[in-house]
């Protein structure tokens, strides 16, 4: 299974976020070696105090599965006001931790008591190691809490000591507070301070389960891993349901769906996860007895939705999402996705539906699952596409073509799902 990219990883400049005094406790306080690493969140601080207390739970937790996920030591993850602390040497922490949804950036720190001298003398030890012979620096200081000095004197004092260690060390020092190629951060909490020099960019949103449970129509396809993960991106988990189209179907379609599905899970882990897989080949074959060649998409859609909807009931999960971008292929015109829906009352979520191609394919190959869904053996994926699909359907189209139906569709709905693989996977 290919890893997440850490292409979420960018230097970004230094950001202000909502410090608070309370400070994490850190018993290694005098020990400058000790690296942490500062886990920053965004939307979810803007929450009601009850809510944000669950929520940064919640985000602790997946920050813990996610270190574990990735074989990452460390010894303990800290909650304070504003931010998360991981107590971790480990140099793998911080870019597993910017993999966890929640997370706005981190940034790996060294840590010292909020004295003048240590602070100083750490950066000074910091800014030597970092700042090459002819690189400019500066130094970039925020503080929060009751100190004897002011956040501009110890950015000054941080920055006279880089200078002389620079000196001492035989490098030539050189100051640009515009546009420096080194940027040394000092951040002093009322009784611990922190130093780093890079952050790591994180995906944003809610953490995962903060926003409930959904139903994913999972294809082997580019989109619909990407529609998946932007939903868990915003905190919710999902539920993955693969359709098999059995004699219509490629040979290769279900492998890709799974491994696909088990991507999308390495970006929640620790959990018990479940993939359905719908063998719908028989309905596939009923139905096209008395479809015309048009309207099989259509009706292969709304079957899908049908049992999604089921599926939906039976994991008390909220919602449906599906991988549809407006336009891209003949069933995802507008009319076409009015008339598959038609009659039908289920909470679709669409959120590609306004993503150009290569907006999705940019997401896919960033979040691991592109490679997997353009494996290709030359087979068709799904054998009973139509050569000239219905693009254009008038609304009551669908509705009209299952009256013509000489089996019950209640009842092979009910069948389809109880002949569901469950498949059920712990990442
Ligand atoms: P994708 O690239 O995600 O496969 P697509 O561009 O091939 O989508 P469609 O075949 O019209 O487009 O499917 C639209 C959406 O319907 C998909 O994004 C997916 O959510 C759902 N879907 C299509 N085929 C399947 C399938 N075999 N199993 C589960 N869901 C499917
Ligand atoms: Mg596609």
């Amino acid at each position: 299974m290919p890893a997440p990219s850490s292409d979420f990883s960018s230097n970004e400049s230094f950001e202000k976020t909502n410090a608070g005094n309370a400070d994490v406790d850190n018993t290694d306080a005098d020990n400058a070696d000790k690296t942490i690493v500062i886990v920053r969140y965004g939307e979810l601080s803007l929450k009601s105090k009850g809510v944000r207390d669950r929520y940064e739970q919640i985000l602790k937790n997946n920050i813990q599965q996610m270190l574990e996920y990735h074989g990452v030591s460390f010894s303990k993850i800290q909650r304070d006001f504003g931010r998360i602390f991981i107590h971790s040497k480990d140099p793998k922490a911080a870019a597993a931790a910017a993999l966890v949804f929640g997370v706005v950036s981190v940034s790996p720190a060294y840590s010292c008591v909020s004295e003048p001298d240590k602070i100083v003398s750490l950066c000074a030890d910091i800014g030597e190691k970092m700042i090459q012979d002819g690189e400019t620096f500066a130094v970039r200081a925020r503080r929060s809490g009751n100190h004897s000095f002011t956040s501009n004197e110890i950015a000054k004092q941080c920055g006279d000591a880089i200078w002389n260690k620079l000196l001492e060390s035989g490098k030539a020092p050189a100051v640009d507070l515009t546009n420096p190629d080194k940027e040394v951060f000092v951040e002093v909490r009322q009784k611990q301070s922190y130093v780093y020099s890079e952050s790591i960019k994180g995906p944003g949103g809610f953490p995962t389960g903060t926003q409930g449970k959904m139903v994913v129509l999972l294809s082997g396809g580019i989109d619909s891993p990407v529609a998946a993960w932007l939903m868990m991106k915003r905190g919710v988990e999902i539920v993955p349901v693969f359709f098999d189209n059995e004699q219509y179907a490629g040979s290769i379609v279900a492998e890709k769906a799974i491994e696909n599905a088990k991507v999308l899970f390495s970006w929640m882990p620790g959990r018990k996860q479940k993939i359905y897989r719908i063998r719908n080949g028989e309905y596939m074959e009923k139905m096209m007895q008395t479809t015309g060649t048009k309207n099989i998409c259509l009706m292969c859609k709304r079957f899908m939705f049908r049992i999604a909807g089921a599926v939906m009931e039976k994991e008390k999960a909220s919602g449906i999402i599906t991988g549809s971008s407006l336009g891209q292929v003949a069933s995802q015109t507008a009319e076409n996705m009015l008339s598959e829906t038609y009659g039908l009352c289920l909470p679709l979520y669409h959120p590609l539906l306004a993503f150009d191609k290569q907006e999705i394919v940019d997401i896919a190959q960033k979040i691991g699952t592109f490679e997997i869904s353009i494996r290709s053996n030359g087979e068709k994926e799904c054998l009973a596409v139509p050569e000239k699909p219905e693009v254009k359907a008038v609304l009551t189209a669908a509705v009209s073509e299952e009256e013509k139906f000489i089996f019950s569709i209640d009842e092979m709905i009910q069948k389809t799902v109880e002949n569901a693989e469950i498949i059920e996977i712990k990442i």
